[in-house]
């Protein structure tokens, strides 16, 4: 039996791998399907974790130490895909996907989460290369560029209000002519004059070259084409946490979740599951960056490691 699995091998649980073991947990398998490293690895360039700037640090980059230093107090890693987890009387199991099970005492669940994809042509193409799903991460890029925000919730209005204090112009476009985020921040990209609305509109179309983006080709609901000559363009038609390992094989959830999907944890990331803890992307409120997540899985390995030793 593992004193603790972690499932997922991002920042957070790498961390919390770290934490566990540099406690003195023995026995401790974090399970990432595949190299460690998680969402951040996709990013051309990241200069927001404190610390460790360099000109042109890729995600990948950052990311690369981590698996070392991490392991090297006796975390293992064992690159499976969880399937779900359970819970009978006191202990974990892990249903693997090659049809292993594993026990564990206590579970770190940190499986991120994945932005949602719009579907346009050029998406996957041109995705860390001018298509993006981060503008506190990848905005300052564009300073002083125009640029392209799609969607039309809180997150892509938000994030276009952002965006429009760093770049020339702002293109915000949109598949229908109302919004479904709130309206306070509707008005303020009203009166915002670096946003212009492109509204009743979709990307039919990105298009560049190894460089990375050029622009987007936009078809409009009356059949109208327009081409945008932009170098970014930051994609928020929704995020889906990756919850799908906790449902139960009744339906259920594990644990506590909100209506998106979220796990809900309190300040020292304990589920309502004694034993369950969850950090990062996945859980409630999360502020979806490197540093946050990494803050998480340091405060779900010392949990799990006080669990344990008062188990012992
Ligand atoms: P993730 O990084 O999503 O890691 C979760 C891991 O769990 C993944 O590796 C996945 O393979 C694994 N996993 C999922 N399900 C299973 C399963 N069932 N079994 C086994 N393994 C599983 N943040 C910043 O701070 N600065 C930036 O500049 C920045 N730029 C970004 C740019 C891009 C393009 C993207 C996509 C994100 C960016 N972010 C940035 C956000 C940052 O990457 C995330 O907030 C952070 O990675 C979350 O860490 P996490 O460990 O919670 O989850
Ligand atoms: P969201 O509310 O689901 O909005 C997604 C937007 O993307 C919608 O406008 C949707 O269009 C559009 N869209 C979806 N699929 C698309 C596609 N394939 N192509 C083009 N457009 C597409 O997502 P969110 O904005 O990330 O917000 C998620 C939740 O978090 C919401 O409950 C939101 O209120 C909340 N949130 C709150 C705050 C805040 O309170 N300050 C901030 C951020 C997020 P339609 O409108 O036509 O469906």
């Amino acid at each position: 039996m593992l004193d603790c699995a972690i499932i997922g091998g991002g920042p957070a649980g790498l961390t919390a791998g770290l934490y566990a073991t540099r406690g003195g947990l023995k026995n401790v398998t974090m399970f990432e399907m595949g190299a460690p490293g998680g969402q951040i690895t996709q990013s051309s360039e990241i200069e927001n974790y404190p610390g460790v700037f360099r000109e042109g640090m890729t995600g990948m980059d950052l990311m690369e130490p981590w698996p070392n230093q991490c392991m090297h107090f006796g975390l293992k890693h064992e690159m499976k895909e969880v399937k779900r987890v359970t819970k009978e009387g006191e202990n974990f199991t892990l249903h693997l996907d090659n049809g292993d099970t594993v026990e564990a005492m206590t579970v770190v669940f940190a499986t991120g989460s994945t932005p949602r994809r719009a579907g346009f042509d050029g998406e996957e193409e041109f995705f860390g290369k001018g298509v993006s799903t981060c503008a506190t991460c990848d905005g300052f890029f564009y300073k002083g560029k125009e640029t392209a925000v799609l969607g039309g919730g809180d997150t892509a209005l938000e994030e276009a209000l952002y965006l429009a204090n760093i770049c020339s112009k702002v293109y915000l476009i949109h598949r229908r002519d109302t919004f479904r985020a709130a309206p306070p921040t509707v008005e303020r990209v009203m009166k915002n004059d670096k946003i212009e609305l492109v509204l009743n509109a979709s990307i039919d179309k990105a298009f560049g070259g190894p460089m990375g983006l050029d622009g987007l080709e936009i078809a409009f609901k009356d059949g109208s084409k327009r081409t945008l000559n932009v170098p970014g363009v930051f994609v928020f038609v929704g995020n889906n946490v990756n919850n799908h390992v906790l449902r139960q094989a009744d339906g259920s959830y594990l644990c506590a979740t909100n209506d998106n999907g979220e796990v809900i944890v309190d300040l020292k990331m304990h589920t309502d599951v004694e034993g369950l803890f969850a950090a990062g992307d996945v859980r409630v409120d999360a502020a979806k960056q490197v540093v946050c997540a990494a803050s998480d899985g340091a405060i779900a390995g010392m949990q799990a490691l006080d669990y344990v030793l008062e188990r012992q």
